[in-house]
This record gives structure tokens, C-alpha cells and sequence, in this order.
């Protein structure tokens, strides 16, 4: 967990492409159209193909679709395609056979390949239990055989929101429950002696899908003292800028540790649109030294002893510090480090955000906008968002306005001396030039530290000891610095250190899709681990507005201050450490679909997203929609062609809405369950 280096998982061939071992982590989605339309099915898998996809994964709902994979094949390879295509599987075993004759791999989904769920809870004997895994066994069974007989690879796939009753019975809705529901068919599959099997642990929150994950590794390593390759996916991630956080948070995360075989982002997207952001997601594990991974324009100062990462070898910047085999805290579930109170940061408040705003010219009231903070002239009053940032880095320029009351300033200690109100501004300190002589504030100070410089650790760490009001601001210039940012804190963790953490977090991306990536995987995953009490992230992009992809907006802000600060609080909601807006839990969509995802998704947004910490699942069937909902609170998913039916949490409230009024239909339930809000002018 503090070194970078890959899982070795067992070799599974997928028709000609070999996957885990040491291969390079595989790109794949999987197609959204009807499967018994031959040509559209052709048509996007060729437009995903091309755009990298090396794996397609189409649906199999039912015998006819299994069996139409067959002239789905032959048309691929007609005009020349050969990637693997793999076909997706739920409640039809008897589709399952028919489609491991055809196609190279089949997944299935333990959840729901035999059992059917009600919701209900059964108190099982373990003679029960067993009985139950009995029939498991008898119906999975001619599956691993033909898949065997044919050289067909397999994923067990599980998914948090689709635990079957009798798993949620025994284990609940935990990580642990994901795990055994794969391991029971896993060992089926191995008492066959069939290995040619991947796996899956998707939730739509990545805490619980990373858990979940490191868990299963553990437990295959406990139990066959080796690894089956890992799929990596949050399932049901949405679109936009939250769709992309949330994969790479749960995906990034675990890629950091080492985990993952292939990879699919799921998002509420035409599928040849999640294969850039795999690819951008992967590109950070394929070259040695890769470019976004470095910080160019760092805010906080290199010390001349920190290794800069440009043209640096990461093989040869080991830290001085020595790895750690056991972390100081339960890697397989959630805790917060415990921290003490400075003002507003650590202990039990939630993370502060800091808005990086030094570059931003002749700062104004109006500027602030962007931050969640819009003045009114006429009132000379300051209307506060539910995402306004905590703190404001001016670098070292002071204010001509008065600032709002919830907003402090955080500048330079060289300028913070002429500050005259020391109640609104407070110091940053830059590690090397720190010296104890410094003047500093009685509340809060602020201590800027690359941990890079691994030569000052001690020295950073006796400053964080001996002052109870100095707050760490870390970041790392260095390759595969999310592991070096964990690594310095577990040190914290192992000497008692409680001093609060923001994690800084600064990215040169070239695309936008790079920077939430980098910003995503490197900060979230820290936050997943409980390790953050605030986050700081800093672009080198200055003119960042509103982005579309195949026509829709996928990324509403004005400039590059908005889109930091967006990001920042996206992060920590997507870790749900801190909710300031509605959560969406969309499907990606696929043959089942009953109504277009992705413009709904977007009609529904556009009515609620201002009920804070409300969640919201989209789905497109009801085949799967009502148990993929996980968590969320309400549900609004197609129940046949022109029909929505709507969910409060598992119970369905309106059944069979026609889709034209269902929407406002929707907005009425919300509104009965006195959670709307009008939203302000
Ligand atoms: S919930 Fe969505 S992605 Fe899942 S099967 Fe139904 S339509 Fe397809």
C-alpha cells in the first residue's frame, strides 16, 4: 500500500487476448443497443473497437438475443474485426449456454444467474445453506462445462446493488457479502477445474466497490494462495464530470494498489466515449514515467533536496523511509484518522475545500461567484452555495473587499504579516524556508510540504508535533504520489501525530478528462481511506469552460476556479465525506433499455439538482434497474415501452407512469416526501 508494484494474477485467454499476469490492463464497454438489431449492434461495436475498446460486451436478455450473437460475430469478422466479444448475462441461464458455444466469454452475475430476488430475509441453517449451494451447483455447473468443452472465458460479476436474498441474508450488504456471493461460484467453477475466470466487484459507491475489491484479493490469496484477473468498474456512475470522479476514484484507487486486469468506466454515454477515459485512467500505469502524473506548476515550493518527477526514474526514488507491510488502520473498512480540532478543520468536521485563486488577477467580489460565493450589490450581501469553498490561497496578495463570514484567507507568511485583520487571513509556511523564529498566528498556521523530500520527514513531523496549530498541507512532485501521500500519513498514524491533513493535489493534464483523473484518483483515494480533512487542487489550465461531448454538456463552468472548485467538492461527495448536491445513480444503459438514458438522466437533473444529498437512480429496465439501485432514495425506472415506474428506496410508489408525465410524477413523489426544496432564483 506504499509501493507501487502490480498484482500477479493467474493468465486467462479471452479468444486470442490474454489478460492478468503481467499483460497490459485491457479497455472495454459494452454496446447499448438492441442485440436483435444485428447491423446498430455491428455498427457501435466497430465505432468502440476503433476507438480502443478491446473487449465488447453485448446483451443477452434471452435465448433469441444469445443466439443472435452469432451473426453479430460473423459480422465483425466479416469485415474484419476480431476483438473478443463477450455476452452479458442475467436470469437466463439457458442464454448463458447458448452463448459460451458463440462468444469468447461469458459474464454472469452470482446475484441473479439462479436466484430470483424478492427482498425477503430467510434465517438459513447451514444445512439450508448448503442445500442452497447444492442447487447453485447443479444449475451453474453445464455452464463451466461447455465453457470448458469451448475455450469460452468466463466473469463472475457481482454486484453490491444485485446481492441475491439468500447472500443478504447471511452476510447483508457488505463487502464481504459481495465476495462470498463470487466465491461460491468460483469455487464451483474451480472444483470443475475450469480457471479461465475473471472477476468483478461493481458498486456505484466506490468506498464499498474498493472495499470489496481488496477483500476478495485477500480472501482468494487466503483460500488458493492465488489471484483470478480483476475487472475494475463502478457501476452505474452516471455521466459527466461526476460519472468520470466516481470511476476513477473507485478504479484509480485501486490501480494504485496494484489491482486490476481490465478496466470498464461505466457512464450514462454513447459506450465509444468511455474508452478516452479508460484509456487516460490506464495510461497513468503504462509508461514509467507518464507525464500527468507530474506537477509542473506546483504551489507549493520544491525543496532543493525533493526530486523533481520530470525525467525522474520512479525505480530508482525509493523513500527512506521503509514500506509497510501492515497499515496502522483496517484497509477493508472505513474509519476517519483521528485529528484534532484546528477552527474548522479535523476532527469530526468535514473536509474544507481550498480555492486556489493566486493566479486570478485583480481579485474582485465578483470573482467569488465561482467559488460559491455571488454578491449582491444592491443588498451588499452574500449569498452562500451549498458548495462554497472554506478557505481562499491568494498567494501573497491581501483583499480590498470585505469577505464573506464563512470564507478565510489563507496567504504567504511573508505578507501575512501586514495583514491587519489576523482573524480572516492566516499563514501558509513553505517547508524548507520555515523557521521556528517565525512569527505565527495563535489559531490557525498552515505548513506547505512536498513528501517527496523524504531527507525532512522528521523534521516536518517534529514541527506538526510540537504545534497543535499547524495544519499539514501535503503534496508529492514524485511518480505514483498518491502512495507516497499515504505513506507519510501513516507515518503520522504510527507516531500519534493527530495534526489535521489537506491534501494538495495539482495536475499539468492536457485534457479535462485528464485532470478530473488525476485529481480523482490521487485525492479520492486518499479520502476513501479517511485521510483527508481538506482538499487543495491546483490546474495549470486557465481557460476551462463548458465541455460537450457527442452534443451534450458534460461539464458546466465558466472558468478554471469554478472547475476546481466543482471537482473538489464532486470528490469528497463521491467519497461521501462531504454531500453539498444530489447524487445520481444512472445505468449506462444497454439492449434493455426502455427509454433514451441519457437524454432523461439530463431532464431529471436539470429539475433536482439542488436537493442536496438526495439520491437518485435512473434505470433502464426493470429487470435489473430496481435491485441496481443500491442506495439510492428514489427510483425512476422503465417498466415497458412508454411506462416508468417510481421507486421510494425498494418499494415501488407509482407503477406504470406513461414516460411523458413521469418526470413531474417524480417531482410530486419528492415533494410528498418532503425532501424538495424550490430552488433560489
Ligand atoms: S439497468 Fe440499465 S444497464 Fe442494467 S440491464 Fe437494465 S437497462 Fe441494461
Amino acid at each position: 500500500m506504499t509501493e507501487y508494484s502490480r498484482l500477479k494474477t493467474l493468465e486467462v485467454s479471452i479468444g486470442d487476448l490474454l489478460l492478468g499476469n503481467g499483460h497490459p490492463i485491457r479497455v472495454q464497454t459494452m454496446t447499448t443497443t438492441d442485440t436483435m438489431d444485428t447491423i446498430a449492434t455491428v455498427e457501435q461495436s466497430i465505432r468502440c473497437i476503433e476507438a480502443g475498446a478491446e473487449l465488447v460486451r453485448i446483451t443477452a436478455p434471452s435465448k433469441k438475443e444469445a443466439e443472435n450473437l452469432l451473426n453479430i460475430k460473423n459480422e465483425l469478422r466479416k469485415k474484419g474485426y476480431s476483438t473478443p466479444l463477450v455476452a452479458d448475462i442475467h436470469f437466463t441461464p439457458n442464454a448463458a449456454e447458448i452463448a459460451a458455444r458463440i462468444v469468447e466469454k461469458v459474464r454472469v452475475n452470482p446475484g441473479n444467474y439462479v436466484d430470483k430476488k424478492k427482498f425477503e430475509f430467510i434465517d438459513y441453517t447451514d444445512a439450508d445453506y448448503q442445500e442452497e449451494i447444492e442447487r447453485i451447483r447443479e444449475r451453474f455447473t453445464p455452464l463451466v462445462k461447455i465453457c470448458k468443452e469451448y475455450g469460452t472465458a468466463m466473469r463472475i460479476g457481482t454486484n453490491h446493488g444485485s446481492l441475491s436474498d439468500r447472500i443478504m441474508s447471511r452476510y447483508g450488504d457488505s463487502p464481504m457479502g459481495m465476495v462470498e456471493s463470487a466465491m461460491e461460484f468460483l469455487r464451483i467453477a474451480r472444483g470443475e477445474q475450469y480457471h479461465n475466470i475473471v472477476l468483478s466487484m461493481k458498486s456505484s459507491n466506490p468506498l464499498v466497490m474498493v472495499q470489496a475489491y481488496r477483500l476478495l484479493v485477500n480472501r482468494m490469496e487466503e483460500e488458493f494462495s492465488a489471484c483470478y484477473p480483476l475487472h475494475l468498474g463502478v457501476t452505474e456512475a452516471g455521466d459527466g464530470e461526476d460519472g468520470r470522479i466516481k470511476s476513477a476514484i473507485g478504479i484509480g484507487t485501486l490501480l494504485e494498489d496494484g489491482i486490476g486486469d481490465t478496466i470498464r468506466v461505466s457512464l450514462t454515454e454513447d459506450p465509444e466515449f468511455e474508452i478516452p477515459v479508460c484509456k487516460d485512467i490506464v495510461a497513468r500505469y503504462q509508461s514509467v514515467n507518464p507525464p500527468i502524473r507530474q506537477s509542473a506548476n506546483s504551489p507549493i515550493r520544491q525543496s532543493p533536496k525533493a526530486p523533481i518527477a520530470e525525467g525522474a526514474n520512479p525505480s530508482i526514488r525509493q523513500f527512506a523511509n521503509p514500506p509497510i507491510i501492515k497499515p496502522p488502520y483496517d484497509p477493508f473498512a472505513y474509519q476517519r484518522r483521528v485529528s484534532h480540532e484546528i477552527s474548522n478543520i479535523g476532527a469530526k468536521h468535514v473536509p474544507v475545500v481550498v480555492a486556489d485563486m493566486r493566479e486570478v488577477p485583480a481579485l474582485t467580489p465578483g470573482d467569488l461567484a465561482a467559488i460559491g460565493y455571488q454578491y449582491n450589490e444592491t443588498t451588499d450581501k452574500w449569498n452562500i452555495g451549498d458548495a462554497a469553498a472554506d478557505y481562499l490561497y491568494t498567494g501573497s496578495r491581501l483583499l480590498n473587499f470585505n469577505l464573506p463570514g464563512t470564507l478565510k484567507v489563507m496567504i504567504d507568511h511573508s505578507a501575512w504579516s501586514d495583514a491587519g485583520d489576523k482573524d480572516k487571513y492566516f499563514p501558509v509556511f513553505q517547508f524548507p524556508s520555515f523557521n521556528e523564529s517565525l512569527q505565527r498566528s495563535p489559531a490557525i498556521n498552515f505548513m506547505a510540504f512536498n513528501v517527496a523530500d523524504t531527507e525532512h520527514w522528521d523534521d516536518m513531523l517534529n514541527i506538526l508535533k510540537n504545534d497543535m496549530t499547524m495544519v499539514a498541507c501535503i503534496e508529492c512532485s514524485a511518480a505514483h504520489s498518491m502512495l507516497a501521500l499515504r505513506r507519510f500519513i501513516m507515518e503520522m498514524m504510527i507516531r500519534n501525530i493527530t495534526s489535521p491533513v489537506i491534501i494538495s493535489v495539482k495536475t499539468s493534464g492536457k485534457s479535462i478528462d485528464e485532470q478530473l483523473i488525476h485529481f480523482s484518483a490521487e485525492a479520492g483515494a486518499l479520502f476513501l481511506e479517511g485521510m483527508g480533512d481538506g482538499i487543495w487542487l491546483c490546474s495549470n489550465m486557465q481557460d476551462i469552460r463548458n465541455i460537450k461531448v457527442s452534443g451534450r454538456t458534460y461539464l458546466e463552468v465558466k472558468n478554471s476556479a469554478q472547475f476546481l472548485n466543482n471537482t473538489a467538492f464532486s470528490i469528497l461527495q463521491a467519497t461521501r465525506t462531504r454531500i453539498s448536491k444530489t447524487e445520481y445513480i444512472s445505468c449506462p444503459s444497454c439492449g434493455r433499455t426502455l427509454f433514451d438514458l441519457q437524454e432523461t438522466t439530463a431532464k431529471i437533473r436539470s429539475h433536482t439538482y439542488h436537493l442536496k444529498g438526495v439520491k437518485i437512480a435512473i434505470m433502464g429496465c426493470i429487470v435489473n434497474g430496481p435491485g441496481e439501485m443500491a442506495d439510492a432514495d428514489f427510483g425512476y425506472v422503465g417498466s415497458g415501452p412508454g411506462k416508468i415506474t417510481l421507486y421510494k428506496g425498494k418499494e415501488v410508489v407509482k407503477r406504470n407512469v406513461d414516460s411523458e408525465v413521469a418526470v413531474s410524477e417524480l417531482i410530486s413523489l419528492l415533494k410528498e416526501s418532503e425532501v424538495w426544496i424550490e430552488r433560489e432564483s
